[in-house]
């Protein structure tokens, strides 16, 4: 509470790494509607990338609007880290 930075939850797909969840955008083609968190998605869920599960769904938040491209770019650098 008191925090008014904007922040944002977005998921990655820890699988392909190269779909994003938003929640408030939604999956419309999947029949998920915009405002849907991800703990409301349905277990029947797939990624629409590599078909991969809900579980697989990694959040991360950020407190600036960022784009998604930025996003990835940064999430691909965390994994390389630790990759090794
Ligand atoms: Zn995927």
């Amino acid at each position: 509470m008191g925090s008014r930075a904007k922040s944002f939850d977005y998921y990655f797909c820890d699988n392909c790494r190269i779909y994003v969840y938003d929640e408030q955008h939604g999956d419309p083609q999947n029949g998920v509607q915009p405002n849907t968190p991800v703990r409301a998605l349905p277990l029947t869920w797939r990624c629409p990338v590599c078909c991969s599960s809900v579980k697989n769904l990694r959040a991360v938040t950020l407190c600036d609007d960022i784009s998604k491209l930025e996003l990835a770019r940064i999430y691909s650098q965390l994994k390389g880290k630790r990759a090794g």
